[in-house]
Parts: structure tokens; C-alpha cells; sequence
């Protein structure tokens, strides 16, 4: 058969040291979970023919697409803190890269497919369960407008992988506008390697950033915009109440796309202190430290870049820390202007933060559900005949009468009328989030009853998160104290 997918491959041309090239492990029988199609005929492929027989046994690693030159990607990382001088794709193999229809550069990888020299002692493969939720947040975190890598498609491989028990293994393929990480950076800055570092930045800036490629000192505008889409990104994440669970440098994509999904979830009532991933066990990745911790990552990218800066160190420390010292207004004001929507409001003011505060302290302490109560809160912006369900939602409803009226002071100085108020809250306001409950009960079905339908039709509910969808209420709701889930496993 003749080429199928368009390859333009632009990492794999790099120098030898920037990755190892080596072909997936092929599977005995695979099957195919799912296709998302409409990404696939964005990227310029043909849906049904990825759905034939030949187009599972690619998407499954059993068969190598022409024009593909499969390679593991080099790269090190922060984890929890601790620098490991090489990860590197040890269970990933991007296929290639190709142009999807706005002319964006995409890579496509696929994920479980098999060891690599990056692998270390894993088996290079992926459970089940993982891809499924990898599959749903990534879906669901595209359909709210946040940036993120996107899920082509799921397969079963036919092989069990060995976790704590067996379990069915399973291949996801991640699409990526691309795969470098502030590991990919630290890779060769841990090898005092400055021509590598130099080589992957030119890379970086030309497909992420080529408004900057004239830049009178393009590596310091490099840092500027990485740093200002990572501020942009962890604001996006703040107001939709999603925890990544593991933002280690590794897991930190320069192009400003949430990358990475293992132990993530969303936050069902507001408490900045939630944590859920299992191996988090002090809170480092918590919600509320997530900006934190964009910053502590955006440092480790600074330093790699220093040798690119000056020959002067302390001038170079002294350019990165200034930039970097952008980073909490950057996130500051894509916040506030986010939550500013949230509440309905179109116009700024000073105190306008404070109100929002006093309107998330009073959630925090009332154990009010994050998402329900700004979806709420948009029709009580009609009149307080709305404000019932809204306070219900918190343990003493009067906290929310306190906080409402201050709110519909502000409101009533606003020139908008309250319909086009309700309109452009509730397009900022989802009725549907992944709630955890509901990812681990479709992993559930898939993994134990192989059953997909639940993964469906939570996928469809999640495609649409701003509409009402009244015959899908009860995945609007939160857990009811027997169905909460306290812990997300990596599953590596
Ligand atoms: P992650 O926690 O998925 O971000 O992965 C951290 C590092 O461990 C990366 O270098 C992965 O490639 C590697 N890794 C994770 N799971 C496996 C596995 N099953 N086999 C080989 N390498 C793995
Ligand atoms: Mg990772």
C-alpha cells in the first residue's frame, strides 16, 4: 500500500545524540479501542483507513507506516526535585511529524509500544486503565480550550502487562505540537553540552515561537515566551480545577502544552491543598502550588539557556533572573482575568481580585464544589432567584449570601445586562469536567468487563462541556461520599 500518513520529519534530522532511533515491539493481536476521527482527518489522515486492519496494526506498533522514522526522544529531568540526568522515551516511539490542516506541526507518537534504550528496567509498555484516562482528560482538557497534547486513537494490544496484578495491555497515540520538555534542555546542559543546547533551541524557536527568530537576542526571547505560555497555561488549569499530579521538568513541554497525563484529576470541592496522585506524599504537586512550581521548572529551563546568554555568568544569571521575575505578574493577570469571567464580570477593577479571593475562601471553607459553583453562579447572575442552588452547594449557605451581595454591588456597576452576563459565563463556567469518579468507573468497566460503552458516553458528555446536556445531569454532579476517589495512580 502506498504512504499514508504525510510525513515531514524535522526532529529526527537533528544530530545522532538527540535520540536513539529504534522500531515498536511488534503485539500479537491488536484491537482497536478507539479513533478519534475528526483529529484524524485534521492531521490529514484517513479515518477509516486507520480503523482497517492495517491502520490498527500501525496504531498498535505491530507495523511500521512508510515515511515514518521511528525514534525514542534523549531527555532528563527534575523529578520530585531530584534531577535524573537521563529519562528519555522509555515506553514511546514518535513515529513523525506532520503538517495538520491550520499548517501546525504535529508530532505522533505512540505511547506503550514497546522498550527503547531509554527504558531502564520497564517493560516499555502501557496498562489499560492509564491510556483510557490519558485518552478522556487529554479529550476533555481540548474541548475546554486549554492547550494540551491530543489522544488519535487507543488499542488493545493483545498482551498483558505486569503491574501489581496483570492487566490488559494498551497502546495511546499522543498527538504533540511537539515533544520537548525542559528535560529535552536539561539533557544536554547536564552534559555540558552547549552546542546541543544551542542546536535545540534554534529548533524550538523555529517551530514554536518563529515570530522571535528575529529577535535582536532570540534565546532571552525564548525564555520570555516560555515562560509566558507556562504562565498562561497553570492560570488555564487554576480555573478549571485540574491537578497535573506530576509536574516534574520531564513532564514540562516547552511548547506550552499540558503534557504527560498519569495521575492527574480534577478537583471536585475547592480546597487548594488537594492533592490525588499516590505518589505525591508531600503535597509537592498540589493544586495550589501548581504556579509555584511552573516557576521552580521555568528556573531549571533558565539555567540550561545561561551558556547561551553571555559568557558572563553573572550577567547571564542576572538577564534569566529578570525574566523570570515576570512569571508571577504573567500568571497574575491571566488568573484574575479568568477568574474576573468566571464571575461574570466585563470590565476591571482594582479590587476585583479581592472579591474573587473572598468567593474561593468562603468555597474552601464551606467545601463547595469548584466547577458546579461557577456554573451555578452564572444563572444566579440573572437575579438572586438564582442564588438557591448556588448556596446549597456550600456547608453554611450564609457564606454565600455574604459573598452574593458584595458580588451584585460590583455587578450592578457593570454596562452589560444580565442575559449577555449569563451568556458569557456559562461559556467559561463547564457544566462537565472528568470528575474522578467517573474516569476510574469507565476504567472499570473497560478493564474488568470490557466494556466500553461508559468510556463513550463519557467521552461524547466531556465533548461538550459548556451545554447543559440534561439527559447527562448526573455527570455534572459531584461524588457522593461512598463514590469519592482519594488516590490516582501513575500506573507506569
Ligand atoms: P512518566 O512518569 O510517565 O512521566 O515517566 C517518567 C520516565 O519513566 C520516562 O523516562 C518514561 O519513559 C519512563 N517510563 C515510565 N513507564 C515506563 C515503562 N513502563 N517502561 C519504560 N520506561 C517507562
Ligand atoms: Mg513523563
Amino acid at each position: 500500500m502506498t504512504v499514508h500518513f504525510p510525513f515531514d520529519n524535522s526532529y529526527a534530522a537533528l544530530p545522532d545524540g538527540f535520540f536513539a532511533r529504534v522500531a515498536p515491539t511488534p503485539v500479537t493481536s491488536p484491537k482497536l479501542v478507539k479513533l478519534n476521527r475528526r483529529l484524524a482527518t485534521h492531521l490529514g489522515l484517513d479515518p477509516d483507513w486507520l480503523e482497517s486492519a492495517e491502520g490498527v496494526e500501525i496504531l498498535a506498533g505491530k507495523r511500521v507506516p512508510d515515511g515514518a522514522d521511528p525514534i525514542a526522544m534523549a531527555y532528563a529531568g527534575h523529578q520530585f526535585g531530584h534531577f535524573v540526568p537521563q529519562l528519555g522515551d522509555g515506553r514511546a516511539i514518535l513515529l513523525g511529524e506532520v503538517i495538520d490542516a491550520d499548517g501546525v506541526r504535529r508530532d505522533i507518537q505512540l505511547k506503550g509500544s514497546g522498550p527503547t534504550p531509554f527504558s531502564r528496567r520497564g517493560d516499555g509498555r502501557a496498562a489499560l486503565g492509564p491510556v483510557l484516562r490519558e485518552y478522556i482528560v487529554s479529550e476533555a482538557m481540548a474541548a475546554l480550550g486549554i492547550p494540551t497534547t491530543r489522544s488519535l486513537a487507543a488499542v488493545v494490544t493483545g498482551e498483558n502487562v505486569v503491574r501489581e496484578t496483570l492487566l490488559p495491555g494498551a497502546v495511546l497515540t499522543r498527538v504533540a505540537a511537539s515533544h520537548i520538555r525542559v528535560g529535552t534542555f536539561q539533557y544536554f546542559a547536564a552534559r555540558s553540552d552547549v552546542a546541543g543546547v544551542r542546536r535545540l533551541a534554534d529548533h524550538v524557536i523555529a517551530r514554536h515561537y518563529p515570530d522571535i527568530a528575529k529577535a535582536e537576542h532570540p534565546y532571552h526571547a525564548l525564555l520570555d515566551a516560555v515562560i509566558s505560555r507556562q504562565a498562561e497555561l497553570v492560570a488555564r488549569w487554576l480555573l478549571v480545577g485540574f491537578i497535573h499530579g506530576v509536574m516534574n521538568t520531564d513532564n514540562t513541554s516547552i511548547s506550552g502544552e499540558t503534557i504527560d497525563y498519569g495521575p492527574c484529576a480534577f478537583m471536585d470541592a475547592y480546597d487548594p491543598a488537594t492533592v490525588f496522585s499516590s505518589i505525591d506524599e508531600m503535597g509537592r504537586y498540589a493544586y495550589g502550588n501548581q504556579p509555584r512550581i511552573a516557576l521552580w521548572n521555568l528556573t531549571r529551563f533558565a539555567e540550561c539557556l545561561l551558556p547561551l546568554f553571555s559568557d558572563d555568568q553573572e550577567k547571564a544569571i542576572a538577564e534569566a533572573q529578570s525574566a523570570l521575575g515576570h512569571f508571577a505578574q504573567e500568571f497574575d493577570t491571566a488568573y484574575y482575568a479568568g477568574l474576573r469571567k468566571k464571575l461574570g464580570l466585563f470590565t476591571a477593577r482594582e479590587d476585583d481580585p479581592d472579591l474573587a479571593n473572598d468567593l474561593l475562601k468562603a468555597m474552601a471553607e464551606n467545601a463547595a464544589d469548584f466547577t458546579l459553583t461557577f456554573r451555578r453562579l452564572s444563572d444566579a447572575a440573572l437575579g438572586p432567584e438564582g442564588d438557591a442552588e448556588v448556596r446549597k452547594l456550600f456547608a453554611d449557605p450564609t457564606a454565600f449570601d455574604t459573598w452574593a451581595a458584595g458580588w451584585r454591588q460590583r455587578l450592578a456597576e457593570e454596562p452589560q445586562d444580565a442575559a449577555a452576563r449569563q451568556t458569557a459565563m456559562r461559556a467559561v463556567n463547564p457544566a462537565f469536567i472528568p470528575r474522578n469518579h467517573r474516569v476510574e468507573a469507565i476504567i472499570e468497566a473497560a478493564v474488568n468487563r470490557n466494556d466500553y460503552a461508559p468510556f463513550e458516553e463519557l467521552l461524547s458528555v466531556l465533548s461538550r462541556p459548556f451545554e447543559d446536556q440534561p439527559a447527562f445531569g448526573p455527570y455534572a454532579e459531584p461524588p457522593k461520599p461512598d463514590e469519592r476517589v482519594l488516590q490516582t495512580f501513575c500506573g507506569t
